[in-house]
């Protein structure tokens, strides 16, 4: 897998759309001090996923938006998309097919950010998840700029393991079962919830169960005293007509 070519627009010092072409694997980008070079590094990293606006060199996101100049105004969204040979069937999956991979990400001045895979919008984690254990990343080694080198060899433990475990390829399944871990967590959580709620549905049965019972018994009972007055009533009346009806 290589990255073939960059289309940037509005884009840090890239306010035109411009494509960078890099037809070998050895592709020098020379010009004076200021010119751009290192905005073509941030693009790559922010079409990757960069969410730090740090590591692109601005105090926010919108700061990748050309701002305008003294002869230029300031434009309202950046895009950039990257292309990617993929004939060598480095990237597996459902993508394993594509001689061409392209990912996109646009930002507009509202904060708006989208992501594209092959012209599909996708989520930022579709990108990632694609590219983890390649060793291409928003902050993975195969972007090795101005000052990379000694970032790498200062780097503390934790930091030096991210990057061996990426170059080892472990990182996707590292990540996967973090996924996994959080999904059963929640899941366990869930049912702890359920069994609190059938406790609770179980006390309420229990205590309708018994209001049942007590209003069948005072059914049954008053329902007697009712026939049992009925009764008494009618012999009672049948006593005071003694002489008028007919002994039957
Ligand atoms: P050096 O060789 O000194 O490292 P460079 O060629 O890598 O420089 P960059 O740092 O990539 O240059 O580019 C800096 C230029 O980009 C500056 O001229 C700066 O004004 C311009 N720039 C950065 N962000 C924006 C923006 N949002 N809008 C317009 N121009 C921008």
């Amino acid at each position: 897998m290589r990255l073939s070519r960059i289309k940037l627009a509005g884009f840090k010092s890239f306010v035109d759309p411009t494509t960078v072409h890099f037809p070998s694997n050895l592709v020098g980008v020379v010009g004076p001090n200021g010119c751009g070079k290192s905005n073509v590094i941030d693009a790559i990293r922010w079409v990757m996923g960069e969410t730090s606006a740090r590591h692109l060199r601005g105090d926010s996101m919108e700061d990748v938006i050309f701002n305008g100049s003294s002869s230029r105004k300031p434009v309202g969204s950046a895009a950039i998309e990257l292309y990617f040979d993929n004939s060598d069937g480095t990237l597996g999956g459902q993508y394993a097919s594509y001689a061409e991979i392209s990912i996109r990400r646009t930002v507009s001045r509202d904060g708006t950010s989208q992501y594209f895979l092959n012209n599909t919008r996708c989520r930022r984690k579709d990108i990632t998840g694609l590219f983890m254990g390649t060793g291409l990343g928003p902050r993975s080694y195969a972007i090795i700029e101005q000052g990379m080198v000694s970032r790498l060899v200062d780097a503390k433990p934790e930091e030096m393991r991210s990057y061996i475990e990426e170059a080892a390829g472990i990182s996707k399944y590292k990540e996967r079962r973090r996924e996994t871990e959080t999904r059963m967590h929640n899941t366990r959580e869930n049912l702890a919830r359920l069994a609190d709620l059938r406790d609770e549905v179980e006390k309420q049965i229990k205590h309708l169960q018994r209001q049942a019972q007590v209003a069948e018994s005072t059914g049954r009972s008053s329902s007697r005293n009712g026939s049992l007055k009925r009764s008494s009533w009618l012999s009672g009346w049948r006593k005071s007509m003694a002489g008028w009806l007919p002994s039957v």
